[in-house]
């Protein structure tokens, strides 16, 4: 059931909400069609900034488009984004684009790392190309990032000499490169072995608790449980409930939500 207990830490994974804090991502009625499908149906949520949301849901809900249309990866057909100081339903170059995706990144299941660069280097290369910083600032930082992902040591390896996990955090690692405002984490942990599931998810904990603001579309309710402010659950293509992660778990509210908790926990 939901009161199972845990190897996440609760109190310091999760910062009090701050009275003065106020929403860095507002998505408000949105509405989608991929052609005749309609795939979102008017949708709203809102983050504050420096707490954790989870967006949980059964597949084909219409989870990682909320993020692609929060990221500017997705064109909503109605309803306004805002995230991290961009409006971004009104963002329509490529240059305004760029710019909302250093202050929103995105992190993905397959992390696509160029795998002919060393670990370093591909934490450094968006920096570098993007932000036109110095090389000896940006290695100093990327240093640090690896350090933060608890990947100190590997910077010389390869993608390819990494487990699945370890490379999930060069990834994670090289978003954070960016000093985005926002972290979109979509089924990170989806194709990971489960031995290294825990790590990534104790990486993503570390970030929540030190205050960056995150969406995460995840299957693993213990972590949503420990981690996230707030939980929203979607079905076909409508958020249908959402609240703290106590009432969520402990007590949901509607038939979709209590029907797909019955089967994950
Ligand atoms: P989830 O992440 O919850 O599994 P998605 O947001 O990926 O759901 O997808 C929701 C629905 O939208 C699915 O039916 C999917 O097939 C459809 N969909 C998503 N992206 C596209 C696209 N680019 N073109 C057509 N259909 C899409
Ligand atoms: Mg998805």
């Amino acid at each position: 059931t939901a009161t199972q207990p845990t190897e996440f830490a609760p109190s310091a994974a999760r910062p009090a909400l701050s009275p003065e804090a106020h929403a860095i991502v507002s998505v408000r009625d949105v509405k989608k069609a991929f052609g005749a499908h309609q795939v979102l149906r008017g949708v709203s949520l809102e983050v504050e900034k420096g707490t954790a949301a989870a967006l949980i849901g059964p597949s084909g809900s219409g989870k990682s488009t909320i993020l692609r249309c929060i990221n500017g990866l997705v064109d909503i057909d109605e309803g306004e984004v805002h995230a991290a100081g961009h409006a971004v339903h009104t963002l329509h170059s490529d240059k305004d684009r760029i710019a909302l995706r250093k202050d929103v990144s995105m992190v993905f299941q397959q992390y696509n790392l160029f795998p002919h660069m060393t670990v370093l280097e591909n934490v450094m290369l968006a920096p570098i190309n993007v932000l036109r910083q110095s090389k000896d600032e940006v290695e100093a930082r990327a240093v640090e990032l690896l350090a933060k992902v608890r990947l100190s040591g590997k910077e010389k390896s390869f993608p390819g000499q990494l487990s699945g996990g370890q490379q999930q955090r060069v990834a994670i690692a090289r978003s954070l490169a960016m000093r985005p405002g926002v972290m979109l984490f979509d089924e990170v942990t989806a194709a990971l072995d489960p031995e290294t599931v825990k790590e990534v998810l104790n990486t993503i904990r570390d970030l929540v608790a030190e205050g960056m603001t995150s969406i995460l579309v995840t299957h693993e309710m213990r972590f949503a449980r420990e981690v996230a402010h707030q939980v929203f659950f979607t079905d076909k293509g409508l958020i249908v409930e959402s609240g703290s992660p106590k009432e969520f778990f402990d007590d949901p509210r509607d038939p979709r939500t209590r029907e797909f908790l019955s089967h994950v926990l």
